[in-house]
Parts: C-alpha cells; structure tokens; sequence
C-alpha cells in the first residue's frame, strides 16, 4: 500500500524542503518508487531536484485547480531518481483561486488519488505555514513528519502543529497519524541541543526517530547543484544520515 507522508512545520528553516528532497532520493535508491510533491511556492524542492521552477510546463497549482491530471505534470527526475509533482509561484493563487471552492481541502487527495498506486511512498514538502496548501497536504496524507531543529521555540511552534493535525483528524481526515519528529542540523556537542532533544524524548518517546540529521556543509552545498546530497557527496555525513533515516522509516512504516 503506497503511504503519503507530509512533511510539515510551519516554521521556516527547519529542513523540511532538504529531509523531503534527501529522504525521497535515499528511499528511491532502496528500490522504493517515490513521488515527491512540491507544494511549497517557493520551489526549492523543485530546483533541488534538478527541475528548473521558471520553465515549468504545469505545476501543482495547475493539479490542485483541476486543470491538468497530476500524470501530466509529474517530470522524471533520473540523476535523483524519483518522480517530481513540480512547484513554483504560481503555487500563491491557490489561496485565493480555491477559496470558493467545495471541498478545497481535499484538492491535493483526489488528483493523487490517480498516481499514487504508481509508487511507494508520495512525500509532500509542505511550505512554511498553516495555509490552505498544508491543509491539503495534510488531507492527502497518512502521516506527517516533523522536522524540527533542536532550539528553544522549536517546542513552542510543535504544540501548534500538532493541535493544527488534532483539528484534521476531527474533521476531513480522522486516520492523519504523526509518523515521526527528525532532528535535523543536529549538533550533540550544543548543550541546548541536548535538553531539548530530551525533552523531545521524554514527552514524545517513539515517535521521535531514532535518526538524527547533522548540520553537515555538503547538504547546504547540494541544492545548487540540483542533486540531492545522496547524489552530490555520497560518502558525506549528511547522505549517510540520510540513508539511516529512510531504513528507519521503511522498518517503522512497513514502506
Ligand atoms: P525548510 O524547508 O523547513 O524551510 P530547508 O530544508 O530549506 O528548510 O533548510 C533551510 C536551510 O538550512 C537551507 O539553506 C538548507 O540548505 C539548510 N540546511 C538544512 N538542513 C541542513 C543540514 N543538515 N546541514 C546543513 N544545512 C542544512
Ligand atoms: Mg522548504
């Protein structure tokens, strides 16, 4: 059964757009077939992927509107090895060009629901915000991974989050499961890295995945090649952090 996971935090910076660019490219290279859906205006998921955002033929915001079937938009993308539903600004209308709209959450899950058996995993990089784009990421999803950097509003912004997933699961989507929190630009020798990594434990316990990301310059470095850090420095901390965390999450979620 393929699994939809959104990967949100409504805070910038956080790494979401770098953990969905690297997870999608370390899950491909273990055999899984994955979709990566960008869905973040800003397209960095896209540019990141060795998709050129200004040159797009369609993009998400076409797929959410109904006016192109997501086959039509998805691209290739063979140095990272995994499909792309691209993301650009055109995304920002959507705001505005769904709100009248029936159902306008579910958007996203019904023009998914015609590719997704295709892969394994659909990963959805959400943008930076709790808007009507997340929303529809949140609907389309099975569950959500957090990435969150170990500072000290990072707990602050989760009680948020995790309310915004509470609210879903009591409306269009009751199954929305929190998959896991990941570290990411993990520094063990911070020591206000370390308490709030163990607060994260003690109230969060499991669901807190084992795998932490490091802060690592050849991740930073990689965007701009248009490769993920699998590709642009194999044998980097960052790749290697990144190949453990999608063999947790295949052991954790049965991908
Ligand atoms: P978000 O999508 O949550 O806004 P990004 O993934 O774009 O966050 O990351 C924010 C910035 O931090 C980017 O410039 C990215 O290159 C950098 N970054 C993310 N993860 C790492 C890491 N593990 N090591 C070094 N730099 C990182
Ligand atoms: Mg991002």
């Amino acid at each position: 059964m393929t699994k939809i996971i959104a990967l949100t935090n409504q805070k910038g910076g956080v790494g979401k757009t770098t953990t969905a660019v690297n997870l999608a490219a370390s899950l491909a290279a273990l055999d899984r077939r994955v979709l990566l859906v960008d869905l973040d205006p800003q397209g960095h998921a896209t540019m990141g992927s060795g998709a050129d955002k200004h040159e797009l033929d369609g993009s998400a915001l076409d797929v959410l509107l109904g006016d192109k079937r997501a086959a039509e938009v998805i691209l290739d993308c063979p140095e990272a090895g995994y499909a792309l539903l691209p993301g650009n600004a055109d995304l920002t209308a959507a705001e505005v060009d769904l709100l009248d709209r029936d159902g306008r959450e579910r958007c996203l899950n019904d023009a998914l629901a015609e590719v997704a058996h295709e892969y394994d995993v659909v990963l959805i990089d959400c943008p930076p915000s709790l808007n009507m784009l997340t929303l529809n990421g949140l609907t389309a999803a099975h569950g959500v991974l957090i990435p969150l950097q170990c500072e000290f509003y990072a707990l602050e912004g989760l009680s948020a989050l995790l309310d915004t997933v509470e609210q879903i699961q009591a409306s269009v989507n009751p199954t929305l499961q929190v998959f896991g929190i990941v570290r990411t630009m993990y520094d063990n020798r911070n020591s206000l890295t370390r308490d709030v990594s163990k607060q994260l434990l003690d109230y969060f316990g499991d669901t807190l995945l084992k795998t932490t990301i490091p802060r690592n310059v050849r991740v930073a470095e990689a965007p701009s090649h248009g490769l993920p850090v699998t590709k642009y420095a194999r044998f980097s901390r960052g790749s290697q952090a990144h190949r453990v965390l999608a063999k947790e999450l295949i052991r954790r979620l049965s991908l």
